[in-house]
């Protein structure tokens, strides 16, 4: 061979008698095959040989078994973000005359594109509280396919009854999907309570250092995933092989990094509820919070975000915004680094004061994601730009 096709053709020298510890990053959009009838089958199903990106990716895999292995699910979807997880799962599995019923308290992408769906593709939907099974028995319909929950919710933490709220939804002959992002496998596994689909915005803690957006569904049942799978790869909204490596370079540090941002979260809200400038803590782990018996029962720990209320209202909340130096005024959560928003003045900025109290905030709420830094160093330079 000429020089010119040697560049083109590169060699791989095969690995034998030796592998890699870390998993490697397949950055290929495609795999080559001996066998026409191999690759058919690599096409038609998500656990069989690797044929193209678009399906899946021995890196990729490797992140989709990792966390299925850790919500104790039969497989998983892995995608470009946590919304393409989430649009995975609802157009996969949503048609016209559908109805889904979803709690409350959703995330603001989760919530807008449920309008969406209800707008445009003539999908209704039917709101109920998180911890009502009751409300959930009484709102299905004949055309009811799935109920939408999240673990904890955002920003004041409210905790979903998932063994009450799953427990309906299998009685109702419904499927159960929940948003585990907040939690993250170590405080929680949907599934064990019931679950039938869990999601989650890879992006915040199981990447856990703020440098890669990705998302992941994961199916108790081995049919539903399959049925999802066929979907997905046509949806294409899958995952980088790149972003699948971080994902799982940071996965590995998951539990070490849940210890302190839980530990380091119940530090700040307890001395916080403890300051006079402070009128609430929104922390699921503190006595008072509406969701605290049941996150007790359900959760080891209680999680890294949590909001609280300035008594001074929208000027407290601003002048705590630009006074604040450690912590990084910025959006999204579950990383190293302690994050701050002030949901009155930035996510929530369209709402108005009495649709922000229909969200349980104030317009001096202020919303943290509490990273792995030293407590104290946090707690200095949350209490100097306190009032
Ligand atoms: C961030 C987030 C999402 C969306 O994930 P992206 O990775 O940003 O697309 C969905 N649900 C929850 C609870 C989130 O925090």
């Amino acid at each position: 061979m000429r020089p010119d096709t040697r560049a083109v053709h590169l060699p791989q020298p095969p690995i034998e008698g030796s592998r890699p510890i870390s998993v490697p990053i397949y950055q290929t959009s495609g795999f080559v095959f001996d066998d026409p009838a191999v690759m058919a089958d690599g096409m038609s199903r998500p656990d069989g040989p690797f044929v193209y990106g678009r399906y899946t990716n021995p890196t990729v895999r490797s992140l989709e078994e990792a966390v299925s292995g850790m919500e104790g699910g039969a497989g998983a979807i892995a995608t470009g973000s946590g919304m393409g997880a989430i649009n995975t799962v609802l157009l996969g599995l949503l048609k016209p005359g559908d109805h889904l019923i979803a709690q409350k308290a959703l995330y603001g992408g989760t919530a807008a594109m449920i309008n969406e769906l209800v707008g445009r593709f003539g999908i209704t939907v039917s709101y109920v509280p998180e911890d009502d099974p009751a409300a959930l028995r009484a709102a299905v319909r004949p055309e009811t396919r799935l109920v939408y929950l999240e673990t904890i919710a955002n920003p004041i933490a409210q905790v979903a009854d998932l063994p009450g709220m799953c427990a309906a939804a299998r009685d109702l002959g419904i499927l159960s999907v929940v948003d585990n992002t907040f939690a993250s496998p170590i405080l929680c596994r949907p599934i064990s309570h019931g679950a039938d689909i869990v999601l989650h915005s890879t992006t915040k803690y199981l990447s856990g250092h703020t440098d890669v957006v990705g998302g992941i569904a994961v199916f108790a049942d081995e049919a539903l995933w399959k049925k999802v799978w066929h979907f997905s790869i046509e949806l294409g909204a899958s995952a980088d092989p790149f972003a699948a490596w971080l994902t799982l370079r940071g996965m590995q540090t998951l539990a070490l990094r849940m210890e302190r941002h839980c530990s380091n979260a119940r530090l700040l809200a307890t001395r916080l509820a403890e300051h006079p400038a402070v009128s609430a803590v929104h922390w699921p782990g503190l006595p008072g919070h509406p969701s605290y018996e049941l996150a007790a029962k359900l959760l080891p720990d209680f999680g890294g975000v949590f909001a609280f209320d300035l008594a001074g209202g929208r000027e407290a909340g601003e002048k705590f915004m630009s006074s604040i130096r450690l912590a990084l005024l910025a959006p999204s959560l579950g990383g190293v680094e302690t994050l701050v928003l002030h949901p009155a003045t930035t996510s929530h900025r369209s709402l108005s004061a009495a649709e922000l109290s229909r969200h349980g905030i104030t317009e001096g709420t202020v919303r943290i994601a509490v990273g792995i830094e030293h407590p104290e160093d946090l707690w200095e330079d949350i209490s100097q730009a306190l009032p």
